[in-house]
């Protein structure tokens, strides 16, 4: 249900991103709409009953101006009025004075006008925030890849002095700046999801290459862990390999970062004739059973986890979860609270 509520936001986020529609379009959409009603009025005044014109012109208002703005809301506005009056109004002098209407109507434009004004609002408040974001994680990605860079400067120069404590405080500061850009970067795509603008390449690869790279670059990070890979997967996959990537680093990290270090992480590929299929295994703290759909909304972080105040803003699955199922998979988790998890998912191979 939250999931649904969650993609009708992104669509009336993604309708409501008028500025880059052509005022032909924006213009266009409540003509169209009145001209429909206008045609099909019979069949709803069957079941809206005598407010239909009311609220089928409310309904164009408020659905021109989330689509183009305020000037078309106004549009819209100015185009039911003489439309209710002719379809309904006027048919029934008797019972509607004239007086009686024209209070109606100014009624209904005092109302399309405010519907117009908070529809526009609304989407200046979302562009802003989107701005916001976009600003703030550009600003922070600049400095951020300095401090990186100093950070590599400081661990070379104490690895050929042999300064361990002047190493120690380089590689926390590498670490700590590595944290800081994973939760930019998911703020980012957040963004980019949100406002439709996550975009995707796709490419023929092989799942078990970049797994193995994967995995060893986060063997080298890792260093106390043991990461096991098991399966094959010998067959090309046409998806977009960085975002694909993505999703296998997120359940990879999550599995290391919510088990104790002496536990061990198991990867394992399988392929069928239609799909891949990818499971990775921890022995940790597990996820009670009521918190685990909600673990693939925004922001969702188990009590567990709240608890131990670890570093996450509970936007990586989210985004994995986007990533899988815009790619025709999906992505689920099994999990037994502190025995551990296994997080899977599958590709569908169809497209090959
Ligand atoms: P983050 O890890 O940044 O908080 P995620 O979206 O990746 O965000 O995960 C959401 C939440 O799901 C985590 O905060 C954690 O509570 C839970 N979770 C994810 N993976 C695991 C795992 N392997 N074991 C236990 N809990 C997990």
């Amino acid at each position: 249900m939250e999931e649904l509520w969650d993609q009708t936001k992104i669509f009336l986020v993604h309708f409501a991103h008028f500025q880059k529609r052509n005022r032909m379009k924006r213009y266009g959409l409540p003509i169209l709409l009145i001209i429909i009603v206008a045609f099909t009025k019979h069949y709803f005044h069957s079941f809206l009953g005598d407010n239909s014109a009311f609220l089928l012109a409310s309904f164009i208002v408020a659905m021109s101006s989330w689509y183009g703005g305020l000037g078309p809301g106004i549009f819209a506005t100015i185009l039911s009025v003489p439309t209710i009056y002719l379809l309904y109004l006027s048919k029934d002098t008797a019972y509607h004075p004239l007086l009686g209407d024209f209070f109606v109507l100014i009624i209904f434009a005092i109302e399309g006008v405010i519907i117009s004004i908070v529809s526009e609002a609304r989407y200046e408040m979302e562009n802003q925030k989107d701005e916001f974001i976009g600003f703030i994680s550009h600003e922070l990605k600049n400095p951020l890849s300095s401090i990186k860079g100093f950070s590599g400067l400081i661990i070379n120069n104490a690895k050929k002095k042999k300064d361990e404590k002047i190493l120690s405080y380089g590689e926390q500061i590498s670490i700590q700046s590595n944290i800081i850009l994973e939760l930019i970067n998911d703020l980012l795509d957040l963004t980019r999801i949100e406002i439709g603008k996550f975009t995707y390449s796709n490419s023929f690869f092989n799942v078990e290459d970049i797994t193995r790279e994967i995995v060893a670059h986060q063997r080298i990070i890792s260093k106390n862990r043991i990461i096991e890979l098991h399966g094959r997967s010998k067959k090309l996959l046409y998806a977009d390999k960085y975002r694909v990537g993505q999703v296998i680093i997120n359940l990879l990290t999550n599995a290391l970062k919510y088990s104790p270090e002496n536990k061990k992480v198991l990867l394992r590929l399988k392929e069928t004739k239609e799909k891949i299929l990818f499971n990775i295994k921890d022995y940790g703290m597990g996820i009670p059973h009521n918190e685990q759909k909600m673990i693939f909304n925004r922001f969702y972080r188990t009590r567990n986890t709240e608890r131990k105040r670890s570093e996450g803003l509970g936007l990586g699955l989210y985004i994995a979860n986007q990533i899988i199922k815009h790619h025709k998979g999906e992505l689920w988790v099994e999990s037994k609270e502190g025995k551990g998890s296994t997080f899977s998912f599958y590709l569908p191979l169809k497209n090959n």
